[in-house]
């Protein structure tokens, strides 16, 4: 199996384990039955860099059966003891970060810097999620007529099935794992075919770390929908965690259906930017920038459509197009590179797509470098200005670092803008006028909102979306419960009231 990328990569950094290749069933390392791999490409080059194995159908019933396995024991340990092996996987994410951070620009694509932050961001989920392990709680309580008493408790739901994307290979899988392991769930994990490297080094570190064989158990697999159906057909998982596109996200809640499953579902989004007339525009030029180019813009939370008041629309364009300007496109590994390449070809070109539909409906663009770049998955930042609503643009998540900006006359006309969406993820406000803040956080039909800043991720506050951006949240102390199940015992009275 080709490795050599991953090599170099080792040899640079002090300490770096390369990581496993095979599948985590069981506690054990094996490979795939049908002993396929898949290989996993450098975005910036499009060179092989490493194969991992290629997991089909018929390996579904092993991971099952281990995961159904280490259940009730886990379950069982003491919230403690759940605690400790998170915190000691969080200390060993912070001790290898520089070595998770090279993995995830190497397969992902994105800078350097931006991978380190990642890291961070990932390692929080595992602090914040021991913290929460031990905070469960119940309740008790007299029923009203007075001849019983409820008591309520919260349990583990059981095995989960956890399917996670490409665009933050690390944090959308310690955002999942750490409160399903903190509520004493087992899972099955199964990341993005682009990205199972960080994956499996994440599963090495927990197994490091101690945790016991078939607690967490991952595969990667070329045919994600197969694999998926059939653990979703098995009687023994209980719970469905997703983390990708709308489009996908519908289909699996189908497929959960028969087995009336708990689901979560952290899907696509279409966030509206917007800038109000009393905004302070450098701040909100300096949130645009973060909120569109984190990432590369490749991100559920990336502002997708700006929307801004007439009266500062020309200073915020204008300011917006300078810092687009600045941009260093390059590989992420060359620590000039501000923005790395896309995930590959096919969203480059999905990207380009909606840029030129834009621009047939009118928009106007204002900075457009064309697609040139080093190599087949880069594009240079485009703006958009005045883009009308029947561009495909307006509907469409762009994922890419295309901004399209949409001017407006009345508050009102701005935050019907902004909710004209079937998604419902995040919004962005950029206003220094209190009351204006609060009924636009009141009018704004999403789960989370931005208020004169550009980033909302946060291991401590609930992340997700309504309409269909999703259902569930993930982070804080709302995170755990999507793992946990209520059952609630009457006990009758009479024997000691
Ligand atoms: P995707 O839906 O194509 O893939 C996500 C995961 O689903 C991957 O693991 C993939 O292998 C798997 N998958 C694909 N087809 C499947 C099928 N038929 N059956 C079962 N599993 C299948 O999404 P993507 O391109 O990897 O990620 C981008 C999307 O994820 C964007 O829409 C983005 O907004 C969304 N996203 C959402 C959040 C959030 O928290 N809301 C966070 C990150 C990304």
């Amino acid at each position: 199996m080709q490795q050599s990328v991953i090599d170099t990569v080792g040899r640079q950094i002090s300490g770096f384990v390369c990581p496993p290749i095979g599948m985590l069933v069981g506690g054990e390392w094996r490979e795939a039955r049908g002993g396929a791999s898949l290989p996993v490409l450098d975005p910036a080059t499009g060179e092989v860099i490493a194969a991992v194995a290629d997991a089909s159908p018929e390996d579904a019933a092993d991971v099952m059966d281990a995961a159904a396995a280490a259940f009730p024991q886990w379950s069982a340990t003491s919230p403690r003891q759940r605690a400790a092996l998170l915190h000691d996987a969080f200390l060993a994410l912070q001790e290898r970060a520089e070595e998770f951070a090279q993995l995830i620009t190497l397969e992902m694509g994105k800078p350097l810097a931006e991978s380190r932050a990642e890291v961070g961001y990932a390692a929080d989920f595992l602090r914040w999620y021991a913290e929460e392990a031990v905070r469960v709680t119940g309740t008790f309580r007299t029923a009203p007529d007075g001849t019983a008493r409820h008591l309520t408790l919260r349990q583990p739901v059981g095995p989960c099935l956890l399917v996670t994307p490409w665009n933050f290979p690390l944090a959308m899988i310690t955002r999942k794992v750490a409160p399903a392991l903190a509520a004493g769930c087992t899972v099955i994990l199964k990341p993005a075919e682009e990205t199972p490297l960080s994956a499996l080094q994440f599963a090495h570190v927990l197994t490091e770390a101690g945790l016991p064989a078939g607690v967490v158990n991952v595969l990667n697999t070329s045919r994600p929908g197969p694999l998926v159906e059939t653990i979703l057909r098995d009687r023994r998982i209980r719970k469905l965690s997703f983390t990708g596109s709308t489009e996908v996200g519908r289909r699996l809640l189908e497929s959960a259906a028969p087995g009336v499953l708990r689901a979560s579902m952290e899907l696509g989004g279409n966030a509206p930017f917007l800038v109000f007339d009393d905004a302070d525009v450098d701040a909100a030029v300096e949130g645009a920038v973060a909120a569109k180019l984190r990432n590369g813009g490749q991100s559920c939370v990336a502002a997708n459509r700006f929307i801004v008041a007439d009266e500062v629309a020309s200073r915020f364009v204008d300011g917006l197009a300078e810092r687009l300007r600045d941009q260093v496109v390059g590989p992420g590994t060359d620590p000039r590179s501000t923005l790395g390449p896309l995930i590959n070809e096919r969203q480059r070109d999905r990207a380009v797509g909606l840029v030129d539909d834009a621009v047939s409906h009118g928009a106007a663009p204002v900075v457009h470098y064309g697609t040139a770049g080093p190599g087949d998955a880069f594009l240079k930042p485009v703006l958009l200005d005045r883009v009308p609503p029947a561009a495909e643009i307006a509907r469409e998540e762009i994922f890419g670092p295309v901004a399209a900006v949409y001017r407006f006359s009345t508050e009102q006309e701005g935050l019907a803008l902004a909710n004209a969406t079937e998604s419902g993820l995040v919004g962005y406000v950029y206003t220094q006028d209190l009351n204006r803040t609060i009924r636009a956080v009141e009018a704004m039909e999403c789960g989370m909102v931005g208020v004169n800043r550009g980033y909302v991720s946060d291991a401590s506050a609930p992340f997700g979306g309504v309409k269909q951006s999703g259902l569930g949240r993930e982070g804080s102390e709302i995170g755990i419960q999507e793992y946990l199940e209520t059952k609630y015992a009457s006990i009758d009275a009479r024997g000691f009231a």
